[in-house]
């Protein structure tokens, strides 16, 4: 038995909802048959989505907390940073998951498959194949990760943002809920970038985080070390309970997932590239790409048409290449980020926003030797 849609999404995590819950939002798309195909039911607190951004959001509805101040720790220096005109949003994926759902459930025109896609047979009418049933479809968005990503990682920079955290609770006042911790430096593993994440959520809960930028990973227990010599060191926490954790790999890279859409497949979210190389950050950046792509399929043009600005991309190669070959310089570069910009120049830089000028004060304030080297590496692919 076959199952046909004009539009299948495939994956109902970040950017598989985002993009469901903006066609049904578009009277446009009231008359398409749109299915979304996930194996798994979303029941669960997989995640915590983070991201800045400037005033009122679309999310706001399931946001758990939001921050105005930053901070960002190393050994030399300590920063507070106010964020201006921006704020930090954090919201957990379960609340995500459950809002959206509840909001598409009562569209007629969207239906939830649980199935897992095995493979997609491109046409005209795409057939896609899963595990229990096939489905049709005019055409197919996939947030799966291109099986080339593994095959060919050696010929692009894959550094690893991997990290374990602890949501913990304590029985007094501990934490100081008015600023969130960026990075904490004064923790870091060997001569490597990896630093503390802390989103106090009130004085006496808070998710911990030990992240790393690396070229490699590490086994369970250096994650949770680091998050015990924080509890007792730097926040001299010795009793606490811990409520739930957080563990991830999310791929900081260059490789071009872009190259892995056909005409009527689009590949999204981590599958699409959607993840910014440099930051690991998405959630802002897939609200854009769902927002371009929906326009672009309004005006006639295919679904990914200029999705990424280039200079951009060229900025995340230099900077994974810094990272990969150089990774003890982290403490360093994120040191002078901080230190050294304007709230609005960095967010505005990692929103992929910035004129030449503002790159150019960013640059500025990275410039070294790490750099120069990165930059003929890159451009002479070496
Ligand atoms: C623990 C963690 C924390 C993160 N925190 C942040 C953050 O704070 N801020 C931020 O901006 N980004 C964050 N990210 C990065 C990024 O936002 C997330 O990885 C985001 O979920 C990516 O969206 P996605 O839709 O591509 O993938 P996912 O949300 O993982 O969704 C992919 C979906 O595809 C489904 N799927 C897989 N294979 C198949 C198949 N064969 N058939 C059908 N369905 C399939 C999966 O079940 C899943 O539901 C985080 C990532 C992780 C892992």
């Amino acid at each position: 038995m076959q199952d046909t849609f004009d539009y299948l999404i495939i994956g109902n995590g970040l950017a598989g909802l985002q993009l469901a819950l903006k066609l049904s939002k578009d009277p446009f798309f009231e008359s398409y048959k749109i299915g979304l195909i996930d194996p798994s039911d979303k029941t669960e607190n997989d995640k915590t989505w983070s991201f800045w951004e400037k005033g009122e959001g679309k999310f706001d509805d399931v946001v758990e907390k939001v921050w105005h101040t930053a901070k960002f720790e190393s050994p030399t220096i300590s920063l507070r940073l106010p964020l201006k005109e921006y704020s930090y949003k954090t919201i957990r994926a379960i609340d995500f998951y459950n809002w959206t759902k509840n909001q598409l459930s009562i569209k007629d025109n969207f239906s939830f498959i649980s199935d897992s896609v095995q493979t997609i047979e491109e046409n005209a009418i795409s057939k896609v194949i899963g595990l229990k049933n096939n489905y049709s479809a005019n055409h197919v968005f996939d947030s799966r990760i291109p099986k080339e990503f593994r095959l060919h990682l050696s010929k692009h920079t894959l550094i690893h943002q991997h990290f374990k955290g602890w949501l913990i609770e304590t029985d007094t006042p501990s934490f100081q809920p008015d600023a969130f911790t960026m990075m904490d430096y004064r923790f870091q593993y060997r001569d490597s970038t990896s630093f503390i994440y802390v989103l106090p959520f009130s004085e006496t809960k808070a998710l911990i985080e030990y992240t790393f930028f690396t070229p490699f990973t590490v086994e369970i227990q250096v994650y949770e070390e680091a998050i015990k010599e924080y509890l007792n060191q730097a926040l001299n926490i010795e009793a606490y309970k811990i409520l739930e954790t957080e563990v991830g790999n999310i791929p900081m890279t260059d490789f071009p997932f872009w190259d892995y859409h056909t005409k009527n497949v689009t590949k999204i979210g981590t599958g699409g590239g959607w993840i910014k190389g440099s930051t690991g950050y998405s959630f802002k950046h897939t609200e854009k790409n769902v927002a371009r792509l929906i326009a672009n399929i309004k005006s006639g043009k295919p679904p990914s048409k200029n999705m990424f600005k280039k200079k951009f991309k060229f900025y995340d190669k230099i900077f994974l290449k810094v990272l990969h070959d150089e990774n003890e310089k982290g403490v360093w570069i994120f040191e002078r980020f901080y230190s050294k910009n304007s709230i609005r120049t960095m967010f505005r830089f990692l929103d992929e926003e910035t004129r030449f000028s503002e790159d150019l004060a960013i640059m500025k304030s990275l410039f070294s030797i790490a750099f120069i080297k990165a930059f003929f590496k890159v451009l002479f692919r070496f």
